[in-house]
């Protein structure tokens, strides 16, 4: 087996273990709620919201995370899966195959590795743009917004054909 191989075999299977974590975490979330849930339903002077709201919060960070971590398996699979109809799609489709629907991510490459490391430290056009005095009417601002934006769109556009 080639060496690259192993190693996405490898990274699935790390991915899968922390899947596997998260969901026992979730299941402990679940069994906890239902306990003081009904530590409520047997004493009125009990309001367990507070910690109810915290676990289900926790509950959906970690859908979250788990989704995250399903979309790095595909990758290494060299697969991604379409927002609109969930099919799986190989990395390089700029549309879905089945409905059409266009990928934003168009290589699948993660924003953090395409954004430099000082991405955050440079104000964005757009910003700029809006520290206009106020004096200057609500229109003419509206119309430097405007202006901003499409540059910026032309940017993008110019950016994606050097690559
Ligand atoms: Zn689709």
């Amino acid at each position: 087996m080639p060496i690259f191989q192993d190693q996405k075999g490898k990274n699935i299977s790390n991915f899968q273990k922390m899947i596997d974590e998260k969901k026992n975490t979730i299941r402990k979330y679940y069994d906890e709620i239902g306990h003081l849930y009904y530590s409520q339903y047997k004493d009125v002077n009990v309001d367990s919201t507070k910690d109810i709201n915290a676990r289900c919060e926790s509950i959906s960070n970690l859908y979250i995370e788990i989704e995250d971590l399903n979309v790095k398996i595909l990758r290494e699979r060299g697969l991604k899966k379409c927002a609109v109809c969930s099919t799986e799609n190989n990395l390089s489709n700029a549309f879905c195959f089945k409905c059409g629907a266009r990928f934003d991510d168009n290589d699948a490459v993660p924003a953090d590795v395409i954004a430099p490391p000082n991405a955050s430290a440079t104000p964005s056009r757009n910003q700029v743009k809006r520290e206009i005095p106020a004096t200057v009417s609500e229109t003419v601002v509206a119309d430097e917004v405007i202006d901003a934006a499409d540059a910026a769109n032309i940017d993008i556009a110019e950016e994606g054909k050097e690559e």
